[in-house]
């Protein structure tokens, strides 16, 4: 621990989802990150750490890729930003034309923001506004699971599950229909209940597909998450799928839509899109809702909603240049074979611990499930501070273990995570 930095880092920085009180304490161990190479970053006195959680999933390709390097130092050379209300700036125009291609949507088009929350915000407004532009009255509801996050912002918090200590938020949360969460073999057939029973008031379902990330990597099957689909094209209710986890390549296919033959009405994007480099994300609305909002120019069918940063040249740049590198260096086919591997590697060393509960898996995102005897142990916490003293960055949910390397991971890197969970689980867990 670079102590120097720490402490200035305390007095000064206020970070997310942490008690600042005991932020520099040598259990939480935090790293100070002044520079980083390929997979690892780098502190001040030269520690290296392994990011095994790709800096909070947004990382694909490693730090400093030359290529990425390049494609901003080339935009910069143009122009850095530039408004989207009522104007374009042209390398937002070819990031849009190049996901066109790649993304589950039909017709798809891009309204840019420069987070997670706020594509999904922008996915709650959408839908609403939709019934609201086509003369039908009343479908002012969403359903979402339990155990969903969606983001912090006031909708999104509202539609996802609670958790975290947001429940002190709950008086500001809108209500929403909620079906159990994946955890739960029925939650999908209570949905398509709850669809069926509530379709005229709903204006559009929302879910993570496949897997409900940071309810602890919890899974569900691809033939559920299209059945869902389903039924919500027969009830005529809007689908949301937040893919800002699972997108990008995550899961082994580029979106898990893919996986579950689904192309939502509204596909969330976010974290890998620029391959971790700069905050940038998307709501892709379907050619059906987007032709909702078209109207008299100054109607009330216009989107009234946008971002200052909406649509980021530089940051378009660079998810432009990240997402033809995830072809030319075939990554995805990394995705899939270092996920096979990482899956006998947790099952030799991990699996059998007696401290460990379940491990799911799917493509590079992974939940080690401690099982503490009682609770209070905080055996996560415990256990990715020991991980992080062995030079491998991990941070957990609770006592799930994250497990979420950059989709360029190597077999040898995969070993070294493996080794260095299992003896931190040793240590603090007891062998
Ligand atoms: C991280 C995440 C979000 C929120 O994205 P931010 O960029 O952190 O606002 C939304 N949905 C899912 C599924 C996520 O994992």
């Amino acid at each position: 621990m670079d102590d120097a930095w720490v402490k200035r880092d305390r007095d000064v920085v206020w970070h997310g989802f942490t008690q600042m009180s005991t932020y520099a304490s040598s259990e939480s161990a935090p790293v100070v990150v002044e520079r980083a190479e390929g997979h690892e970053l780098i502190d001040g006195d030269g520690n290296r750490y392994l990011d095994a959680i790709s800096s909070l999933w947004v990382n694909t390709m490693g730090h400093r890729v030359p290529e990425l390097d390049q494609a901003i130092r080339d935009q910069l050379d143009l122009v850095a930003h530039s408004t989207m209300l009522g104007n374009g700036n042209r390398v937002v125009v070819e990031l849009a034309e190049a996901l066109a291609e790649v993304v589950p949507v039909d017709g798809p088009h891009f309204l840019f923001c420069s987070d997670g929350a706020s594509a999904v915000e922008q996915a709650l407004k959408i839908a609403f506004q939709f019934w609201t532009n086509r003369g039908v009255a009343g479908r002012a509801k969403y359903l979402a699971f339990g155990g969903a996050y969606h983001g912090d912002t006031i909708g999104a918090l509202s539609v996802g599950a609670g958790g975290f200590g947001t429940d002190v938020f709950d008086p500001l949360r809108f209500p929403v229909l909620r079906a159990p969460g994946f955890s739960d073999p029925e939650c999908f057939t209570r949905a398509a209940a709850l669809i069926a029973q509530h379709a005229g008031t709903l204006a559009a379902v929302v879910v993570e597909p496949l897997v409900q990330g940071a309810a602890g990597m919890v899974l569900a099957e691809p033939e559920q998450v299209h059945a869902l689909a389903a039924t919500c094209r027969a009830h005529d209710v809007l689908l949301i799928v937040d893919e800002v986890a699972t997108g990008f390549g995550r899961t082994g296919t580029l979106f898990a839509s893919e996986q579950c033959d689904v192309r939502p009405d509204l596909l969330c994007i976010g974290k890998g899109i620029t391959g971790g480099y700069l905050p940038m994300a998307a709501t892709v609305a379907s050619q059906r809702v987007f032709d909702a909002f078209l109207g008299a120019d100054l109607s009330e069918k216009t989107l009234y909603h946008g971002h200052s940063y909406s649509g980021n040249a530089l940051a378009a740049a660079v998810a432009l240049r990240h997402l033809r590198l995830l072809d030319e260096r075939d990554v995805l086919a990394n995705v899939r074979e270092r996920a096979a591997e990482l899956a006998t590697l947790l099952t030799r060393d991990v699996a059998g611990l007696p401290a460990v509960g379940e491990i799911r898996q799917r493509g590079l995102m992974v939940g080690v499930e401690l099982a503490p005897p009682v609770d209070g142990l905080r055996w996560g916490r415990r256990v990715c501070a020991a991980a992080v003293a062995r030079g491998v960055l991990l941070r957990p949910l609770g006592d799930v273990v994250v497990v979420m390397p950059p989709l360029t991971i190597t077999s040898p890197e995969l070993e070294r995570i493996t080794t260095v969970l299992r003896a931190a689980i040793d240590e603090v867990c007891g062998p």
